[in-house]
Formats: C-alpha cells, structure tokens, sequence
C-alpha cells in the first residue's frame, strides 16, 4: 500500500481525535494532534472535557471498534478496573412497575444474548485510548498547542496556523482532521476561505445531567453494572447508576425542560426519591459521596451536513462532534465518533491501494459518515419527539416508525433472536435498516396489521 502523505495534522486530542489519528497513522509518514489542553497522564478528564463527569457508556459497537483499532483494547480496559457487563443481562431498567431488560420495560427476565462491553470512566477510556494512540511510533501529541486558523491556497488546505495567540506558527499537512468537539471552529475557518457555513439540523431538547460519585458499599447487594431509571413521556425525569474502577457507583441524574436534577446534596438526593422508581434512591441513600455535584445543561442536538455543501476544500475533513452532537442521554457520541473513523480508513485504504489523490476524499467521506451517523441520530429523535416540547424537524415517517417499533417490540419479548437484532441495532453495531428487513419486517408487518385488524 503507498503512503498518502509525509504529514497527517488532527485537530483535538479527545476520543474522536484519537481515533482519527489511529486510522491516519496508517496512511502517513508522521501523524500530529493538536490539543489546546495540558493533559495528565493518568485515568482523568482535562478542561474541555466536563462532560466526562458525567455518566459515559461505551456503546458495544464503539468497543468493537476501537478493539479493531487496538487489538486486546478491552483486556485492557479490565485491567485497569473496567467492569464487564454482558447484553441483555446487566443492564436493567428501573420503572414504576419494577425491574426489565429492555428499554421499553417489555423483556422481565435476563437473557445473555451472547456479547458484551465495558464500563468505566470517560477519563479510563480516554486515557487508555491516547496511551495506545502515542504508542504508535509515527503519532505525537502537542500539548498546550491551540489550532488558530488553517493555511490553504486555492481551494486547498495545506496545513495549520498554531497557537497560543502572538506565537503562531505554520505547520504544513497533507490532510488535516478537524475533532474539536461541538465547539468546532470549523465553519468559521471554512468563512474565512470563502465557503458558506454547512446547513445545520437542531433537536432543541433541553436536557441535563447533574451528577456525581459514590463509594461502593463494602455490604452493597449484587447489582448489575448498568441500572437505568425513569419512565416513558411525559415523565421527564431519569437517572443511571454505573458501576465504573475503583469500587464507584457514578450516579447522573437527569431531567428537561427546565425541571433540572439540583446541584445541591440534599436536592439531589430529593430528585433521586423522586424517579418513577425507588431502585437507585435506596442504593445510594447510605452511600457516602466522594465528588462534588457538577451539572452539565444541553440545550440542543446539532447535525451539521458537511454533505451537502456544493464545495468544500480539499485535504480538510471533520469528525466527532464537530459534525454531530447527540443527546448524551443514549450515549452514542464515541461510538458515532468511532463508526466515522472507521469510514475514514475504508476510504484511505481505498485511495492508498489505487495511488488515487486526497483532493476529491471530502465529498466521499462526508457522504458515508452521514450514513453513519443517521442510525443514531434517527434513534435518538425517534425518542427525543415522543416529548411533546422537543421542538425541530422530525426525521421523516415517524409514526409509522412507532408503530413498527411497538410491533417489533412484542416480538423481541417471545423470540431472543429479535431481542439480539434489536440490541445490537441500538448498540450501534449494525444499522438501523437491519431492523426493516425480511423475514423480520414480514413478521413485524404480518403482526401490525393483525393488530389494526
Ligand atoms: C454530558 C455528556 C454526557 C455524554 N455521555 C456520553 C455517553 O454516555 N456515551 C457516549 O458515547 N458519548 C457521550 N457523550 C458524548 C461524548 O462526550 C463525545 O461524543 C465524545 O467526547 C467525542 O467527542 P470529540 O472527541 O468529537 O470532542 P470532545 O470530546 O469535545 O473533544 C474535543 C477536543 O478538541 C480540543 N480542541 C477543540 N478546539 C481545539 C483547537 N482549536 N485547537 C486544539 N484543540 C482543540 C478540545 O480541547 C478537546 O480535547 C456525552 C456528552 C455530554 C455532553
């Protein structure tokens, strides 16, 4: 395979980040991330990270992934203190009617359905991630090195402008990745070229998380690693109990549209008492705290489509939440960061195996990564518009999209195969419309219209 560069530039050192400078250190000579952050070299979050204080769940499909990008990645991760949970045993879902398996509250006894991930800390993951990013001999990291502008000339990116402010250099790339996160400065840097900004799709949830940290108690019942609470709408109010390193319970609450978990202790604890069930209240309540109380407000999920701009510059491409930014609620922003990686390398190895140029990689690769990135942005406002103050555009057919759902819903209940299909739908590790096809959509269809009969 020929080599597409001498010099591959990312910009952020977070998941997305990382990941994309895996996949770039295949394809050329030196590899560089820019990450405006001083970074520890232990299992915590930095500065532009808070949401990592805050419940993450590694999707299976994500861990899949990065595992295919560093072979015994999970063997790791236990090691270091990751707990192992097993799908469709140890994740439960907590609801005023008592205990299940599945998210709707229909499957009420354990299934092992055969596969199974991880739990631990956003600072575990990224830690272990960025150890065996840097571990590859042609990837380094910058520190402390903020990404001010890109270089280009005509039409063309060719390299970066760096930071801090008054002792801004240039650095020349052959491709530059921008994973800066939601605050991506992106559409900005593309203005400054002369390119419009990219149209921008936005679900106005109104979300939030207050969360924090318990110590496991020594005399604390078997519990599965992964509990869940809430209620379907109009109940606005949830919260997950994770089992993370260390013998600690991460506990988020979570609430929209104005009725937010406090930040106080003793609300807190209140906002707790007060889920649909009284599961996580009375694991917690003689637990003793061991972090403060943070809160993380989200006002809107963010799509932009990079795809359909009319022109983009070559050599420049985006991934991560600077495309997209999902409610943290369903946990799929690594594992989206994660599938579009895996685009880029599909397309590198393509462009390497045919010595083809980088200059028409943009419109490829955003194509692809809005595939990618429809399954859980579909997923996820499938659900977010079942709240009738959720305001944006709809993703098309929902309706009838809901009523698939309900019918697909009691066939997973009676046959385990279904339940495996539509778990590993939500895991991210097939897409959406593997839930529509047949023979499952004939069952599904055959069991709507008896149904309406
Ligand atoms: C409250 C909350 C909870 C979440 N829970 C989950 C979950 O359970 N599961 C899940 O999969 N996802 C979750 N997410 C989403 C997840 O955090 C992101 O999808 C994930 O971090 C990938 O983001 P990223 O790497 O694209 O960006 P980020 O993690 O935001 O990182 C961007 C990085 O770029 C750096 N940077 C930005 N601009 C520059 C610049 N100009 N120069 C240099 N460096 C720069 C920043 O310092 C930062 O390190 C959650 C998000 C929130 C807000």
């Amino acid at each position: 395979m020929t080599r597409l560069g001498a010099h591959a530039a990312v910009v952020g050192g977070s998941i997305a980040g990382l990941m994309a400078a895996r996949v770039l250190s295949e394809f050329f000579e030196q590899v560089t991330i820019f990450e405006r952050d001083q970074l520890e070299d232990r299992p915590v979050i930095h500065k532009s990270t808070p949401q990592g204080n805050h419940v993450h769940a590694l999707l299976y499909g994500g861990e899949q992934i990065i595992s295919e990008f560093f072979p015994g990645f999970g063997a790791e991760l236990e090691q270091l203190g990751a707990i192992r949970w097993r799908a469709g045993r140890d994740a439960v879902w907590y609801r005023a009617d008592g205990k299940s398996y599945s998210l709707t509250g229909s499957i009420r006894e354990p299934r092992d359905l055969g596969f199974g991930g991880h739990v631990m800390s956003r600072g575990l993951l990224e830690y272990l991630l960025r150890k065996r990013t840097l571990e590859l001999a042609n990837v380094r990291l910058e520190q402390g090195a903020i990404v001010e502008a890109l270089a280009h000339r005509d039409g063309s990116v060719t390299g970066l402008r760096v930071g801090p402010d008054g002792a801004t250099r240039e650095v020349p790339a052959d491709l530059v990745i921008d994973a800066g996160g939601r605050g991506s400065r992106a559409p900005r840097w593309l203005g400054e070229m002369g390119f419009a900004p990219p149209e921008v799709t936005t679900i106005e949830v109104d979300f939030a998380y207050t969360s924090t940290r318990f110590r496991k108690p020594a005399d604390a019942p078997q519990v599965e690693p992964i509990i869940l609470f809430g209620a379907p709408p109009p109940n606005v109010r949830g919260g997950g109990l994770f089992e993370i390193e260390n013998g600690v319970w991460h506990v988020s609450l979570a609430g929209r549209f104005g009725d937010y978990p406090p930040t106080d202790p003793d609300g807190f604890m209140e906002f707790a008492r007060s889920l649909p069930s009284p599961a996580l209240y009375e694991l917690i309540r003689d637990a003793e705290r061991i972090a403060d109380i943070s809160q993380h407000r989200f006002p809107s999920s963010i799509l932009r489509h990079y795809e359909r701009m009319p022109r983009f510059p070559a050599r420049f491409l985006l991934v991560g939440d600077a495309i997209c930014s999902f409610n943290p609620v369903y946990g799929q922003g690594m594992t989206s960061a994660g599938l579009q990686a895996r685009v880029l390398q599909t397309l590198l190895r393509e462009r390497a195996e045919r010595s083809a140029a980088l200059e028409d990689l943009a419109s490829a690769y955003f194509a692809r990564a809005a595939d990618v990135i429809a399954t859980p942005w579909t997923l996820a406002a499938n659900f977010d518009f079942a709240y009738p103050q959720t305001r944006g555009e709809r993703p098309p057919g929902m309706e009838q999209g809901a009523r698939y759902f309900l019918a697909l819903d009691a066939l997973q209940v009676q046959d385990p195969e279904v339940q495996r299909l539509v778990v590993e739908v939500f895991q991210l590790m097939r897409p959406l419309s593997a839930l529509w096809q047949p023979p499952l959509s004939n069952r599904v269809l055959a069991l709507m219209q008896g149904n309406d009969a």
